[in-house]
C-alpha cells in the first residue's frame, strides 16, 4: 500500500445494496472486485451517478474516527435528488459505512494515512432508450480504500487561473457527479500541457470558483476568504470545516466573491490553498494568470494554511478536542 497510487487499494469488502424501484434491499457484504451490470446499464450511457468523498482516521486508543459521516451522507442525498435517482435511506447509509469500517478496522492505517470512504450510487435500468427519463433501479455500495499521505504540506502546486472556461455546467457544480469531472479533464490536461500546471482553478469572466476536485481558499494572517455557496461550485465538506476552525483560532472568515485580479493581488502577500478530502488543504505556489507566473508571496511559506490544516488534522485523529461534533467514533 505504501507505493500504491491513491485511491487503487481497497478493502476486500464493500457493504451493497440495491433499489428495485420500490424499496432498498437489505445490506449485504460483497467482494469488492466485481459489479454485476448489463451492457445497456442507465450509469454507463447516461451518467445517473454520484458519490461521495470522506475519511476515516485511527485514534490512539484504536478506535476509528470518521470525519463528519452525517453531512457527507446528506450531500449524497441531494446529489441523488439532483440526478433523479433514488434516494438512499440516512440510517442505511450510515450503517453501511460503520459496518464495513467496524469489520476491516484493523486495515485502517495509522495517521497520516486513513481510510478513504467512497460511497457510489448508480443507475441500473437496463435500458438505452431511457436518456431523458430516469433509472428506477440504482446500486449503492461502500468501497474503502487505505490510503497514505498523498500531499505533504510542503508541496506547492502550480497551478493555473482560468478566467474564460467553466469547470462543469453551472446549475451543476454543487453534485459530486460523474459528467462534471469529465468535463473539466480536457482543460486540466490542456493546462498541464500548455503550462506544466498540476490544477486549475476555474474562474469563469473572472469570478474565481474551484479547480476540478478542489475548494479554494485565500489565507493571511487575519484572514480567511472563499466564495459563498452556489449551484456553480461544490460545497466541501472540509471547506466548512476549515472555515469553522479558522473562526475559532481568531481568523476573520469572509465569504464573498474573489475576481482573478484580485487573486493575484492577494498573493503578493497572502496565501491561496485547495481544499478537500483527500488533501485536506494544500499550498499553491505558483499561479499562472493569462501567461505570466506569480509566486505566491514570492516564494515564502504558507504558514496560515499549515496551522489550519494541521489543526484539523489533530481533530480528526483525535488529538484536539472534537468541539464541533463532527466524529463519529467506531
Ligand atoms: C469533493 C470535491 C471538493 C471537496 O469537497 P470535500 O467535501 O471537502 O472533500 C471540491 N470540489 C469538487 C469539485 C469536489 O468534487
Amino acid at each position: 500500500m505504501a507505493n500504491a497510487e491513491f485511491g487503487t487499494v481497497f478493502f476486500d469488502e464493500m457493504t451493497f445494496a440495491t433499489y428495485d424501484g420500490e424499496k432498498w434491499s437489505e445490506t449485504s457484504f460483497v467482494p469488492s472486485d466485481k459489479l454485476p451490470l448489463h451492457p445497456a446499464t442507465h450509469v454507463l450511457h447516461y451518467a445517473s451517478t454520484c458519490f461521495e468523498g470522506m475519511k476515516a482516521f485511527r485514534a490512539a486508543d484504536g478506535k476509528i474516527n470518521i470525519f463528519r459521516l452525517d453531512d457527507h451522507v446528506k450531500r449524497m442525498q441531494n446529489s441523488a435528488r439532483c440526478l433523479h435517482l433514488p434516494v438512499p435511506d440516512t440510517e442505511q447509509l450510515k450503517a453501511m459505512i460503520v459496518d464495513i469500517l467496524a469489520k476491516h478496522r484493523d486495515e485502517v492505517p495509522a495517521f497520516p494515512g486513513s481510510a478513504y470512504i467512497r460511497p457510489t450510487l448508480i443507475g441500473t435500468d437496463q435500458s438505452i432508450g431511457r436518456a431523458a427519463a430516469p433509472t428506477r433501479t440504482a446500486m449503492l455500495y461502500v468501497l474503502i480504500s487505505p490510503v497514505g499521505d498523498y500531499f505533504p504540506a510542503d508541496a506547492k502546486m502550480r497551478v493555473l487561473l482560468d478566467t474564460e472556461h467553466q469547470r462543469c455546467a453551472p446549475h451543476f457544480g454543487s453534485v459530486k457527479s460523474g459528467g462534471n469531472y469529465a468535463s473539466a479533464l480536457g482543460l486540466i490536461l490542456a493546462a498541464k500541457e500548455k503550462y506544466n500546471t498540476a490544477q486549475v482553478i476555474f474562474a469563469p469572466d473572472g469570478d474565481v470558483q474551484e479547480t476540478g476536485a478542489a475548494n479554494c481558499l485565500l489565507i493571511n494572517d487575519n484572514e480567511v476568504l472563499t466564495k459563498p455557496l452556489s449551484s456553480e461550485f461544490l460545497p466541501g465538506i472540509t471547506r466548512d470545516s476549515l472555515l469553522q476552525v479558522a473562526a475559532k483560532l481568531g481568523y476573520k472568515v469572509t465569504e464573498r466573491n474573489i475576481q482573478a485580479t484580485e487573486l493575484i493581488e492577494w498573493i503578493k502577500t497572502g496565501e491561496v490553498a485547495l481544499s478537500g478530502t483527500a488533501a485536506v488543504l494544500a499550498p499553491i505556489g505558483e499561479v499562472v494568470y493569462e501567461g505570466e507566473t506569480h509566486h505566491v508571496k514570492q516564494g515564502g511559506e504558507p504558514v496560515n494554511a499549515k496551522r489550519l490544516r494541521k489543526y484539523l488534522n489533530d481533530v480528526q485523529q483525535g488529538l484536539e478536542e472534537d468541539s464541533f461534533g463532527w466524529i463519529t467514533r467506531v
